[in-house]
């Protein structure tokens, strides 16, 4: 394995279902370290994806490489470096929250000595220790969630793949998970990331590819995604009612209602705000109040999944 490899290399990927395409030709590239946001509605296509890059599910064409380790030649080495947190709990009932990491490690072949350390590390870091004999029914949602993490990190993966791993937790225990996970990248593990929650993408994924109908729409940095899609919004409240605007450049596009006094622009630079304000300044207008909308990653996001 060398950093010189993308993380996650997927070249035309597709996955059928008798005569649904789920996934109809996704390729894409994660590159090492990366925290990259993998977005799109319900029925889009991720999950699917995510199960054809751990090895759940068998290809209907494409290929996958992780680390450089093809996922079907080299699938032994490609599946170590993958820790999944899946969508769904999928705990056996009646295990101990220890006992849940321990048969985990078991699936690695660590040894015991070994697994015994990383077991109580990953309880302590995670704040199960005080759990660790209760049975996983017995958790919390917050704890389960948690216990999701400590579990897909048993191996200590270098790619860590997470679907919804934020789903139906409260404010605090998200806002604490999402420190987690930077802490996480932070020490080189790359995340692949879904999730429904915009501002959770917004807030953590450097990179961000937008899925629908099986296929990617958007693929780029966050801070582009947004630049690009960006509509600065502003909103100048007058000190009477619009009759005209002033025939300036800058205020071709502007919105208002005869008679009202609200005036609204949209795309605008910082220097065109000026512009746009001095020309009705100069108009004879007093400006009374003037407010921006800058566009979310929701806004980015509806825009390109909506039909
Ligand atoms: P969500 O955000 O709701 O989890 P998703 O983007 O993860 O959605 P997938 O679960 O990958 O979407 O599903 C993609 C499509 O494939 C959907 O239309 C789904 O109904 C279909 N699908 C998924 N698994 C199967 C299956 N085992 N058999 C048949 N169709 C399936």
């Amino acid at each position: 394995m060398t950093l010189a490899n993308p993380a996650i290399a997927i070249d035309g990927l597709y996955k059928r279902y008798g005569e649904l395409t789920a996934v109809d030709g996704i390729s894409l590239r994660v590159e090492a370290g990366d925290f990259f946001g993998f977005l799109g509605p319900n029925g889009a296509g991720k999950t699917t994806t995510i199960g054809a890059i751990v090895g759940l599910l068998r290809k209907t064409a494409g290929s996958i490489q992780i680390f450089g380790y093809d996922i079907d030649r080299q699938w032994r080495v490609a599946r170590r470096l993958v820790g999944l947190a899946p969508q769904e709990f999928n705990f056996d009932r009646y295990l101990s929250i220890r006992d849940v990491l321990l048969f985990q490690a078991g699936y690695f072949g660590l040894r015991p000595r070994v697994v015994c350390r990383r077991v109580d590390e990953l309880l302590e870091r995670f704040d199960l220790t005080a759990k660790a004999h209760v049975e996983y029914t017995k958790i919390s949602g917050g704890q389960k969630r948690r216990l999701m993490l400590a579990r897909a990190l048993i191996h200590e993966p270098k790619l860590l793949i997470l679907d919804e791993p934020t789903a139906g937790v409260d404010v605090e225990l998200r806002l604490e998970l999402w420190e987690m996970l930077r802490v996480l990248n932070a020490q080189g593990i790359t995340i692949f990331l879904t999730t429904h929650y915009l501002e959770e993408a917004e807030a953590l994924c450097r990179n961000i590819a937008i899925v629908r109908g099986g296929k990617i729409v958007a693929q780029q940095s966050t801070q582009g995604l947004l630049d690009g899609h960006r509509e600065t919004t502003l909103a100048v409240r007058l000190d009477r009612p619009i009759r005209e605007l002033p025939a300036t450049p800058v205020l071709r596009g502007a919105r208002f209602e005869v008679g009202d006094t609200l005036v609204q622009v949209d795309g605008l630079t910082a220097s065109q705000v000026a512009s746009a304000l001095a020309a009705l300044e100069a108009a004879g207008f007093i400006v009374e109040a003037v407010d921006f909308k800058r566009a979310t990653l929701q806004d980015v996001f509806l825009e390109l999944t909506r039909s």
